[in-house]
């Protein structure tokens, strides 16, 4: 009997977040997802962000984090900064069970700073890494994996309103790297 309540849980927390997705991504599009960048510690955000939402992961793995150049403030809206690294942490780990941790790595440079999120998981067939960022697509082998492909449609546009650039390296089999660049500067 509990078990049923078990996954009645499951599907509705489902349903909410398609439902949450769907209505982002209206709201992004009509131009009205509220953009409020301010100076940020990001290595301090990216360890709280890692603290509470992935350190006691059933599996037992984690996420680690690593940082170059000299740390310093940047400028986000940590609202939606917490919706790119959601989405781009939580494919790190749900395309890679049973390997090695993802890895984010924050690099401070010159004008601009990276932030990669790397995973040792199934990766992306070739053929299908120039549909990515399409609404609803799912490469061919995450069957069995769930998903609704619109995670990387939203960090796009999120990653867009501050300015920045996104690009995905993937072997098919070894896994994948995010690299999602932000300039200082805010125009
Ligand atoms: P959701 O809408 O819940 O995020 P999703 O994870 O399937 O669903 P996206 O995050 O938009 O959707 O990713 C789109 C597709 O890109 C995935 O279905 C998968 O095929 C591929 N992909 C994205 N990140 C990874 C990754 N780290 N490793 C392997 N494949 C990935
Ligand atoms: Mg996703």
């Amino acid at each position: 009997f509990v078990k049923h309540w078990d996954k009645i849980g499951v599907q509705i927390s489902r349903l909410t977040n398609l439902m949450n997705d769907v209505l982002i991504l209206g709201r992004t599009e009509a131009n009205k997802m509220p953009f409020n960048p301010e100076p940020v510690d990001l290595v301090a955000f990216i360890m709280r962000f890692i603290e509470q939402n992935y350190l006691s992961l059933e599996d037992g793995r984690t996420v680690m984090l690593s940082v170059e150049g000299s740390r310093r403030n940047v400028g986000l809206d940590e609202n939606l900064f917490s919706h790119i690294l959601g989405n781009a942490i939580s494919n790190a780990l749900k395309y890679s069970k049973g390997r090695p941790n993802p890895e984010v790595k924050v690099h401070y440079e010159e004008d601009s700073y990276t932030i990669t999120i790397k995973d040792y998981g199934i990766g992306i067939p070739k053929k299908e890494q120039a549909n990515l960022f399409e609404s609803f697509f799912r490469a061919q082998n995450t069957s069995g994996i769930e998903g609704t492909g619109l995670g990387l449609v939203i960090m796009k546009q999120f990653v867009k309103m501050h300015q920045g650039t996104i690009k995905i390296e993937s072997i098919e089999g070894k896994g994948t790297s995010v690299i999602i660049r932000f300039p200082y500067q805010l125009n």
